[in-house]
């Protein structure tokens, strides 16, 4: 009946790919108060989920269901419990099965003459790998895999393994970049959103010692890459103090950029900073990318559109100093060479600072100090100022470019927007 509804493309595509479970559930439904017809499938279930390979044969791919021409078996007690003949579905033939129940409740097939188990009728069926999964569609191939792990009895004893074994397996699983994403195909996880299949994104919800130990390595190792600012806002909410996250890549429209870093545009307009950004100061990153978006006319806020790239990419890189100063910053993207080697060399010197500082720290034996702990005592040497970032650290041979007049018009030569973009021009 469903079938009737399904266009060809839809039916020949499920001819390729194993019955799904639901489909299954479907049939098992009807077959309430079947014991045998639930015993064989069953049989054929477990003997399929046994190893991935069988799980991909779609010569396994069968569905049992009572034939019309049989009669119903019953139990001692006469009650029935099944019929005398089942179709073993498969999308390529019906084939009728007579079945026999014997005194221990063992269900048995007619396969050759003779009665046998189940499994010694399957063990016969020919070995047909499904091309779909062949052909290197990876993400199928984790959808099976996925549902394979969900439906086989055995359960793999993952927990019992090395702890680097698990780390490398977890590795392997996020991918080298975790981009959250907020749009309607992103998953919820361990507080912000994951562009990640659902599968993936389960390991972290499996239980807590697997999620704590997936989701460390998640942060230690995979670069955050963050193109949304209410992405990032969430993401410095949640993983600030004490997160392991080490790898951060922002690459946000100039809006986002300025909105998060907060900016003041003349006497015309201020965006104030997010209120979560301060928690950059907190972090022990390994690497902070700032990825400069290109120059366009159809930006996210007309303030940006078609303007001077040169002079929005400066305001961005000022706007960003008090906060990420102290961490190991790369500038990438839509950025002038000549800002970019300025904005990198200051904050090498930063850091050759905070790590003179630490050494006079412990050679005075005061342990090893935070780059936040720096800051704290830089602030109270420069008179109590906090740590919201207005204050800190406003560097010398300042990179933004006052323009008279907003939006900043492009007068560089060769223009520096779309279309004659030349970094180092
Ligand atoms: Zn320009």
């Amino acid at each position: 009946m469903q079938k009737a509804q399904q266009t060809g493309d839809q039916e020949s595509e499920q001819k390729t790919q194993p019955v799904s479970l639901q489909h299954r559930h479907f049939i098992a439904r009807r077959r309430d108060g079947d014991h045998v017809g639930k015993k064989i499938q069953r049989q054929i279930d477990r003997y399929r989920t046994e190893t991935l390979d069988q799980s991909l044969n779609t010569s396994l791919d069968i569905t049992v269901r009572p034939s019309d021409q049989a009669r119903p078996l019953s139990d001692l007690s006469g009650k029935q419990i099944g019929w005398s003949i089942y179709y073993f579905e498969h999308w390529l033939y019906q084939k009728p099965m007579a079945v026999q129940v014997g005194v221990d409740d063992e269900v048995t097939i007619l396969h050759l003459g003779r009665y046998v188990p189940v499994t010694d009728y399957l063990r016969c069926l020919p070995q047909v790998t499904n091309t779909t999964f062949e052909n290197g569609d990876s993400s199928r191939k984790h959808e099976l895999q996925w549902q394979w792990w969900k439906t086989n009895s055995k359960i793999f004893p993952f927990e019992k393994l090395p702890s680097e074994v698990r780390d490398r397996i977890f590795g392997f699983t996020f991918g080298a970049v975790i981009e959250p994403y907020p749009t309607h195909r992103a998953r919820r996880g361990a507080g912000t959103m994951f562009k990640r299949e659902k599968h993936v994104i389960n390991l972290l919800l499996l239980n807590k010692e697997l999620g704590n130990a997936a989701s460390k390595i998640l942060f230690l190792y995979k670069t955050f890459y963050v193109a949304h600012l209410p992405i990032a806002n969430r993401l410095l909410r949640n993983f600030s103090q004490g997160s392991n996250l080490r790898h951060l890549e922002l690459a946000l429209s100039h809006n986002g950029f300025l909105k998060l870093f907060g900016w003041k545009f003349g006497d015309v307009h201020t965006f104030t900073a997010s209120r979560f950004v301060g928690a950059l100061h907190t972090m022990e990153l390994h690497r902070l990318a700032i990825d400069i978006a290109p120059p366009s006319l159809t930006t996210e806020s007309p303030w940006f559109d078609g303007v001077c790239q040169k002079i929005v990419a400066g305001w961005i890189l000022e706007a960003a100093w008090p906060w990420v100063r102290g961490h190991p910053v790369e500038v990438t993207g839509y950025v002038k060479s000549f800002q970019k080697q300025a904005f990198e060399a200051r904050a090498v010197a930063e850091r050759q600072q905070i790590e003179n500082w630490k050494v006079c720290g412990r050679e005075l034996g005061l342990g090893e100090g935070t780059m936040q702990e720096y800051y704290e005592e830089l602030d109270e040497e420069e008179g109590g100022v906090s740590l919201d970032g207005a204050g800190g650290g406003k560097p010398n041979g300042s990179l933004a470019v006052d323009v008279p007049s907003y939006p900043p018009n492009c007068y560089c030569l060769p223009l520096c927007t779309v279309g004659t973009w030349d970094a180092d021009a």
